[in-house]
């Protein structure tokens, strides 16, 4: 469906490269001054959407849109505004209350198309036939190769890059649905990458799903902190990626009801057990050779494995011994298609765990009915493993903040404290309490109040940097743990975290938030058991002294400030 744009645009050069960007786009398209008075003219031209420059010479920009937005006939159109400045800044400036997108200059023809699909696929009733779009980030090729494989199965369309620099320049330039970062690669890290991606304007939405072969709590807490999506180790269990990714792309759910990963070299009952497969709605890879079905296994695992027992390169039947042995697919149904009649290779196969065979040649109603039920088993297994997984999740995380909840504060305080103590090592506190936050629910209303409450807590995840852990203590108090971490670091990240409340305006501009700040830490406090109540002593000094201020506690007068 093409689009109808009013370009405001006072610029010729400017009105040349639109032109040329949208030749053949098939959208309609007019520009118009930055003129109030052609804010009518717009009107009678009924556009989709209005972009216009975030600086304009007639008047204002803020006052042109205010014009806009006030006019019934534009509350359906989408307003981009195009910027050559670093989104904050712009931000910081405009007084812009509707609702905006930021298109940053320079923007290739291929950006500016997938911000219109973007908005086509945004407005009811417009279907855009696209599929969903995936990059992968991998510095290994059979990696990249294998996950694009088992991705295209899925319904993607996909591109790689094969370092971080070429996966920023990638994810910049599609604009991908979903993108799959391995962690550890030569050069930029997984986590870098994410960390740019997730600070550049034009790339923060996109959901990120880091993927690695080893994975420590550590670098969990790292990607979930700088706001990656989820976290898969390899080889990614396709279950609970397919409830990731639909997670992720609640709006072009992805129908299919499992993969299957078939060993099988016959090219001709390949394509067979291919099309019996994607009647069923099951995504397919075909591997015709153990060495194939090893390197796609070490990076995927399916819902369903079927094994051809002769093959090019050894037999079938130690595959069925090898997954037997491994725990990471204990629960995979394992169906062996074997030759008719050779009773003997079907006794052993089962023996060596197979779950089930499949006599050639077979029908299609018995292939479906056997691959239905092990499906069936596979997927009310899959149900538990990803109700434990949210209830896992939900046990940690405050729902409103995201932030980790009181109960994993006291977890890993408890066991830092234990590491403190026979290590010497360093321990920290900061609490943090709103100020006079029961004015904001007064003034603003409770609602209001959980926004500021959002957004202090974003301010307090990012300013951590990843050195601690922040939490929702309860309330509007919120605390961070921070191990390895000396009285004078503790202080910098308050001071940082104090700041930067101070500096923004909250709640769409209508309002500043400040905070108030204890810092305890060892060897300072008098009992390590106390490091929490000596904070709040500390915050509550910090509350008497004026409030928005860092203050810490300490034995002995006069260190490191005066309590
Ligand atoms: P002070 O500077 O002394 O800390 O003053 P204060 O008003 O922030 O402190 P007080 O303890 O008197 O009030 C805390 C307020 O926080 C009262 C309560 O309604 C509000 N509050 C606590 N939890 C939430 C929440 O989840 N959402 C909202 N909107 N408000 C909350
Ligand atoms: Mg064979
Ligand atoms: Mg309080
Ligand atoms: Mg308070």
């Amino acid at each position: 469906m093409p689009l109808r744009l009013a370009i405001v645009e006072d610029v010729a050069t400017m009105k040349t490269i639109w032109t040329r960007f949208l030749a053949g786009s098939g959208h309609d398209f007019r520009f118009f001054d930055s003129n109030r008075e052609r804010v009518d003219d717009m009107q009678t031209y009924g556009p989709d959407v209005i972009f216009s420059p975030a600086v304009t010479h007639h008047c204002p920009v803020s006052m042109l849109i205010e014009d806009i937005k006030s006019r019934q006939e534009f509350n359906d159109t989408a307003i981009v505004l195009s910027t050559s400045l670093d989104s904050q800044a712009i931000l910081g400036s405009l007084d812009v209350s509707c609702e905006y997108i930021l298109l940053t200059k320079p923007f290739t023809p291929k950006q500016l198309e997938s911000l219109l699909v973007g908005i086509e696929s945004r407005r009811g009733g417009v279907k855009v036939e696209r599929k969903p779009l995936a990059a992968i980030v991998d510095d290994s090729a059979i990696v990249r190769s294998v996950m694009k494989k088992q991705l295209e199965s899925l319904g993607f369309d996909v591109e790689t890059a094969e370092d971080g620099f070429a996966g920023r320049q990638l994810i910049n330039d599609i604009l991908p649905d979903i993108s799959l970062i391995d962690i550890n690669m030569p050069g930029k890290s997984g986590f870098e990458l994410a960390e740019e991606l997730l600070a550049t304007p034009r790339t923060a939405h996109l959901p990120i799903i880091m993927i690695s072969g080893m994975v420590n709590r550590r670098e969990v807490r790292r990607g979930f902190d700088h706001g990656v999506v989820d976290f898969l180790p390899k080889p990614i269990d396709t279950s609970i990626f397919r409830h990731i990714v639909s997670k992720t792309l609640q709006k072009k759910q992805i129908l299919y009801r499992g993969s299957a990963l078939v060993l099988e070299d016959s090219p001709m009952i390949s394509k067979v057990i291919a099309r019996m497969f994607n009647d069923m709605d099951v995504a397919v890879n075909i591997c015709p050779s153990i060495a194939e079905f090893r390197a796609h296994l070490s990076i995927s695992l399916p819902d369903i494995i079927t094994l051809d027992l002769s093959l090019p390169d050894g037999s079938g039947l130690d595959i069925c011994r090898e997954l037997r042995r491994n725990r990471l697919y204990d629960l995979l149904p394992v169906v062996v298609i074997t030759g008719g009649g050779e009773k003997e290779i079907m006794l052993e196969s089962l023996r060596l765990g197979a779950n089930d065979f499949i006599e050639k040649p077979f029908t299609r109603e018995e292939f479906t009915a056997r691959i239905n039920n092990h499906l069936k088993n596979k997927h009310l297994h899959d149900e538990i493993t990803l109700k434990n997984r949210a209830l896992q999740e939900l046990a940690y995380y405050d729902s409103l903040t995201g932030l980790f909840n009181r109960r994993y504060f006291d977890d890993q305080l408890e066991k830092f404290m234990q590491e403190t103590r026979l290590h010497k090592r360093d321990l920290s506190v900061l609490i943090i309490d709103l100020d006079h936050f029961k004015m904001v629910n007064d003034e603003f209303g409770h609602q209001t109040g959980d926004t500021v409450l959002k957004e202090v807590a974003s301010i307090i995840m990012k300013q951590n940097r990843g050195a601690g852990y922040p939490c929702r203590y309860g309330g509007e108090e919120f605390c961070v743990l921070l191990p390895d971490c000396p009285m004078s670091r503790a202080g910098h990240i308050a001071e940082r975290i104090r700041m930067a409340c101070e500096s923004v305006k909250m709640a769409d501009g209508r309002l500043r938030q400040t905070v108030s700040v204890g810092v305890s830490s060892t060897p300072e406090v008098s009992i390590i058991e106390e490091l929490v109540a000596d904070a709040d002593l500390a915050l509550y000094k910090a509350k008497e002294n004026g409030r928005n201020r860092t203050e810490f506690f300490v034995r002995c007068k006069g260190y490191p400030s005066e309590v």
